[in-house]
């Protein structure tokens, strides 16, 4: 089977966990956890980072830090994984969801913008929706597919509106607007490092910040927020989120290949293009010039979506419909959904991620390839 997204295990993993597990060293505390955060700072352009459990966990963490309270509405895109809205969920507030842009797949600006010029109002502490008149403290942009949308513009409505900004940048390691990193944007960031992204710790997360006192906040509460090193004393409720020492070896000798995973990305972004630009009505994603991304999960778009889907399956070639829109899940149903025309369907039914492990062959691409093309002869 070819994996859609897999992890690639070539570098120093072995010999790093190995020293972890020959020394002891394998739980919450250990050098490679210091080593992993400041690698993921340096790499973010970022002054902290702070490893967690999980991506999910990460964005969590960063909510409670922004003091979410259950009453709140948290902006995000309709199109995304769900650990985004669950994140918001874990802190009782709801999730007012936009739609997305129809060529780039990330959340709409001018939709956004829109709600909020004619649905919100700013009172001295904030943003506040007129119908309701619960408080909007925080957007929380995706990054899908390590894309990116026009952070300029949305640094400013953010301003404007008085909103808080967490990047949920889980997909976008490597991935730079106008030659800043992803996640470095907002107040604070965040990174995954599950099984299918650019890079894995088998299971795994970041914040990152510039602001010191955040990420040392960050740090207490992902370790049950112990205040003395001696007694079990602790000042707040904690969690149990953070990184284990053996899981951030793997971290770090993942970091020390990232540039070569990138480089990979794009070859193969570049041999689809090739290959399948001009195939039927296939269309990639549309990134824009300020723009750099990962290109972490290849993605095309077509009528014949459910066709493509079908033959690469059957030929164990794995591939996966994009997200169902979170408005159309059960959980969500009832939130806040704003939309002109529901282009998340659209997206939805058309869209698919086809194989694209940093070590897939050249050969697997081109069998890839050939098999999408059947499609459409
Ligand atoms: C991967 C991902 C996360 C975090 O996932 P974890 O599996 O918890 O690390 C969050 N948001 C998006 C959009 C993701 O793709």
């Amino acid at each position: 089977m070819l994996l859609l997204s897999g992890p690639n295990m070539g570098g120093n993993e072995i010999k790093y966990v190995t020293e972890c597990l020959e020394t002891g060293w394998v739980s919450s505390v250990g050098s490679y956890v210091d080593k992993f955060e400041k690698m993921a700072a340096e790499f973010a352009g970022t002054k902290y980072a702070v490893a967690t459990s999980s991506g999910t966990t990460a964005l969590h963490t960063c909510l409670i830090l922004l003091g979410i309270q259950p009453n709140d509405y948290v902006i995000a895109p309709n199109i995304t994984f769900i650990a985004t809205l669950n994140s918001i969920k874990y802190t009782g507030a709801s999730p007012l969801l936009i739609d997305t842009d129809e060529h780039s797949w990330q959340m709409d600006l001018n939709l956004l913008e829109e709600f909020l010029q004619n649905e919100t109002e700013q009172k001295e502490n904030g943003c506040y929706y007129k119908k309701d008149g619960r408080r909007i403290p925080a957007i929380m942009p995706v990054h899908v597919l390590g894309n990116m949308c026009d952070m300029d513009r949305l640094l400013l409505l953010a301003e404007q509106y008085n909103l808080t900004i967490v990047e949920d940048s889980t997909e976008a390691l490597g991935s730079y607007y106008k030659g800043r990193h992803a996640g470095s944007f907002g107040l604070m960031g965040t990174f995954s490092y599950n099984g299918n992204k650019i890079i894995t710790t088998g299971g795994g997360g970041m914040i990152v910040t510039n602001n010191e006192a955040l990420a040392k906040k960050a740090k207490h509460l992902t370790t049950q927020a112990k205040s003395d090193p001696f007694e079990y004393m602790h000042d707040q409720i904690g969690y149990n989120y953070r990184l284990v020492n053996v899981a951030a070896a793997m971290g770090v000798a993942q970091m020390e290949q990232l540039p070569g995973f990138l480089q990979r990305k794009k070859e193969i972004i570049a041999f689809y293009k090739n290959q399948l630009a001009s195939v039927g009505d296939i269309e990639f994603q549309q990134v824009s010039n300020d723009v750099n991304p990962n290109w972490w999960m290849p993605t095309i778009k077509t009528s014949r979506q459910k066709d493509v889907l079908k033959i690469l399956n059957d030929h164990q070639m794995q591939s996966r419909p994009f997200w169902v829109p979170m408005n159309q899940l059960s959980m969500f149903k009832d939130d806040l959904y704003y939309n002109k025309t529901d282009r998340s369907d659209f997206v939805y039914r058309h869209c698919l991620s086809i194989p694209c492990s940093t070590n897939i062959s050249n050969q697997d691409l081109q069998n890839v390839c050939n098999k999408i093309k059947e499609v459409f002869q």
